[in-house]
């Protein structure tokens, strides 16, 4: 028996097979899960229903979470088609491309409020839809997030401010939220090639930068991040809620 046999989750986040949400899927179906997922935007559409058919994913529904009616819809139809939910992965982040790089004191007004509402806001718009809808013992929120919300990276400017948004989130939303015996937690993924990640200018150079100084000496992979969500959203992390667990092969404890 798989350890989210009979759970439901929904997913946000997955763009293309390339996404952190969409290892978490198969991870979670190999577990025994049953799968929703949320997409935004038609071009995007065209990529996640196959991917999600190919899991027997038995909801498929469109979501902008800068839209609070759409966010209202979206679990509307989960509650009405699974009564329930049981996990909320939230895989999903957002600034305009001219943000993630150059200075940071360029930060525009327009760029920060988006980055903010897409990238943190959406956690607490989802979580406040999703609580309703997890009455079981042990619900389970995950978001993800990046050490460039904890320490200076280059480019990754107000990106890093809505991961600091994020994780402070996290740990609100499971003060808030624990009482109903639901956990929020995140995972800190280290970077790995992606279409978000091939926004922020210099990549590869952080990439490589890792690679070089990790204990591990290597960049991790979407299964990684995968596997620590399965942990995260399973009975086995039932007394764990707030925390930002580290998958980046622990280059975050590295100090020269
Ligand atoms: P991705 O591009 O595959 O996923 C980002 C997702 O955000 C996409 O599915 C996109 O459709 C969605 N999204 C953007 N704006 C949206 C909106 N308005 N409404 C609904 N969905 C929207 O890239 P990814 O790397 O898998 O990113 C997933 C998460 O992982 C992000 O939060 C990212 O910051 C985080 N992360 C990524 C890395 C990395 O190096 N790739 C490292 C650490 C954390």
């Amino acid at each position: 028996m798989g350890l989210l046999e009979g759970k439901r989750a929904f997913i946000f986040g997955v763009a293309n097979d390339k996404s952190i949400a969409w290892a978490i899927a198969q991870a979670f179906h190999q577990e025994g899960a049953k799968l929703a997922f949320s997409y935004s935007g038609e071009s995007v559409a065209k990529r996640v229903i196959p991917l999600a058919e190919s899991l027997g994913a038995e909801l498929l529904i469109p979501c902008d979470v800068r839209n609070d009616a759409e966010i209202a819809q979206a679990f509307t139809v989960v509650k009405e088609s699974w009564g329930g939910l049981d996990i909320l992965i939230h895989s999903i982040a957002f600034a305009p491309k001219d943000e993630l790089k150059g200075s940071f004191v360029n930060t525009t007004r327009e760029g920060f409020a988006t980055a903010l509402d897409i990238s943190a806001y959406s956690l607490i718009a989802l979580a406040r839809e999703a609580a309703p809808l997890m009455t079981g013992s042990d619900g389970s929120i995950i978001t993800l997030t990046y050490y460039g919300g904890q320490k200076v990276f280059p480019n990754y400017n107000v990106m890093g401010v809505a991961k600091a948004a994020l994780e402070m989130s996290v740990r609100y939303l499971a003060a808030a939220m624990g009482p109903d015996g639901i956990r929020v937690n995140a995972i800190s993924a280290g970077p790995i090639k992606t279409l978000a990640a091939a926004g922020v200018g210099g990549f590869n150079q952080i990439a490589g930068h890792v690679a070089e100084k990790a204990p591990l000496r290597r960049n991790i992979c979407q299964d990684e991040v995968a596997g620590a969500a399965v942990y995260l959203a399973s009975p086995l992390a039932r007394g764990v809620t707030g925390e930002v667990h580290f998958v980046d092969s622990g280059y975050n404890v590295i100090g020269l």
